[in-house]
């Protein structure tokens, strides 16, 4: 069975070990530093396999190069990115066999946050980098709204169980945030509850499903009447169409 641990790093960034219940191998997933993976294969004597970037930010990556003096495995990266470690690089519909760990997951190319990000899925996961936050979405760095949308679309179509692990932990922020878009939606609501029982127990708000993302996070609901009446009084214009919805509440978080 696949079994897919956090690591935390640096004040709230995740990186994900994808293992199996069989071995001791395990794929790293962003490690933007090191120490923090070398003590946990430490403890428990895993074996890594390899690593897996979603994009070329030094939370993201910065951790890679002491990984590899102590490991000689492949690096999978975006193409589209000049990160110099990365010995595989990935395009949309490359597939990634993960053969100690029982799972193949496939590239999407999902930029927006930066200008050739990925994610990766698998049955019943995805990683999603700063992408797709629990309850938000990344800034734009590099992309356009028009792309953020695109690429938030494309994980929106992964089944709705897919479960979201994503870069960082910011879900209590997002939620705030998108109960200011939202104050009638009983979802966000209710999910502030649950996850700030989960905080105060210091336990990760990571993952999600989709599901609960399309009921709770604004950039996946830019389509909605809702979104939109808030987004419009936001600008305090009519918005033409969900590009422009996720334009003006991207810009709205940025100074929440
Ligand atoms: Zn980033």
């Amino acid at each position: 069975m696949v079994e897919i641990k956090p690591v935390k790093a640096f004040r709230d960034n995740y990186i994900w070990l994808i293992g199996s219940s069989e071995s001791h191998h395990v794929a790293i997933v962003d490690p933007g530093d090191a120490s923090p993976v070398l003590e946990r294969i430490r403890e428990q004597e895993f074996s890594p396999m390899a690593i897996l970037l979603t994009h070329h930010h030094p939370d993201h990556v910065g951790g890679v190069g002491k990984l590899l003096e102590q490991y000689k495995i492949p690096v999978y990266g975006p193409a589209a990115e000049d990160i110099p470690s990365v010995t595989h690089p990935l395009r949309e519909g490359d597939n990634l066999i993960l053969t100690n760990a029982g799972i193949t997951l496939t590239v999407l190319e999902v930029p927006g946050h930066t200008a050739g990000a990925l994610a990766y899925h698998g049955p019943g996961v995805a990683f999603t980098g700063d992408t797709l936050f629990t309850a938000g979405c990344g800034r734009l760095f590099e992309g356009t709204p028009a792309q953020m949308h695109s690429s938030l679309g494309k994980l929106a179509a992964l089944p709705d169980s897919t479960k979201i692990y994503c870069g960082h932990e910011y879900t209590m922020a997002n939620l705030a945030f998108a109960l200011a878009v939202e104050p009638g939606n009983h979802a966000i609501s209710y999910r502030i509850e649950t996850c700030r029982k989960l905080r105060e127990a210091d336990q990760p708000t990571v993952p999600a499903t989709l599901a609960e993302e399309k009921l709770t996070n604004p950039f996946l609901r830019t389509g909605e009447v809702s979104v939109k009446q808030a987004a419009n009084r936001h600008a305090g214009r009519q918005l033409e169409n969900e590009i422009d919805v996720l334009a003006v509440i991207r810009q709205w978080k940025d100074t929440f």
